[in-house]
């Protein structure tokens, strides 16, 4: 019985350390998006340790079976989403490494229905949940925002997913919910719909989540369209 209790104990605090251990490298990974947001730091030198804090990062985490995402929107459709036939998705001359002056939308825009801009759902009167799409931890995350701030995001979040060596990244929220090194479920609450980020905030824009997918070519992020898993996923 002692032993056993040893055993437990042993993997308890096993688990804890890698969960720490975890955070650490996502609170790393969280600076480092940081300096690239604000080229601060030289593109090799971004590269290099990008790559290697999510080969750390993938170490500590196991590999769940979630091939089937949530619809990031609670109480929202595929239909929601901005163009035709996921054609807002356009991810030539992107590079992660631009930072907030990235070019091209390797994303979707998925509206909800605030004609009046106030950020609510004109059929609820209640802000629209943003849902992690597949179980991950999140490695970066922005929750500060001003209306004069140049940052395109607003207050975003990235997620990486392990099963999947992916990243999906939810843009313009109103309020976030998690911090870097937070495990997070497919389907959990993350933030709600907002209007932060440089043009979201316009009258122009009408609101909505800007949705990404990468996956980790060569240990960076390339996005790639998502709009069949987005189709497929499971509504909330
Ligand atoms: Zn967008």
């Amino acid at each position: 019985m002692k032993t056993l209790l040893l055993l437990v104990s042993v993997a308890f605090i096993a688990v804890t350390a890698r969960a720490q251990d975890a955070r650490l490298v996502c609170l790393k990974i969280n600076d480092l998006n940081t300096k690239i947001l604000n080229s601060i730091i030289s593109r090799p030198e971004a590269a290099r340790q990008f790559k290697a804090l999510i080969i750390q990062l993938s170490e500590y985490l196991p590999i769940n079976d979630d091939i089937i995402w949530t619809f990031p929107l609670q109480g929202y459709t595929a239909s929601a989403i901005g163009g035709t036939n996921g054609n807002g998705y356009s991810d030539k001359g992107y590079n992660f490494l631009d930072g907030n002056k990235h070019a091209a939308h390797p994303a979707h825009d998925i509206f909800i229905k605030d004609k009046n801009q106030d950020g609510l759902d004109d059929r609820t009167m209640k802000a629209v949940n943003v849902l992690a799409v597949a179980d991950g931890i999140v490695i970066a995350c922005n929750d500060k925002w001003l209306p004069e701030s140049s940052l395109r995001g607003g207050k975003f979040i990235w997620i990486y997913h392990r099963s999947q060596h992916s990243i999906s990244y939810y843009a313009h929220n109103s309020s976030i919910l998690v911090t870097p090194g937070d495990i997070v479920k497919a389907g959990q609450k993350i933030a709600e719909v907002g209007r932060t980020g440089l043009n979201a905030y316009k009258k122009r824009s009408p609101t909505h989540l800007h949705f990404s997918a990468f996956a980790l070519a060569g240990g960076l992020p390339v996005p790639y369209n998502p709009y069949q898993q987005l189709l497929k996923s499971v509504k909330k």
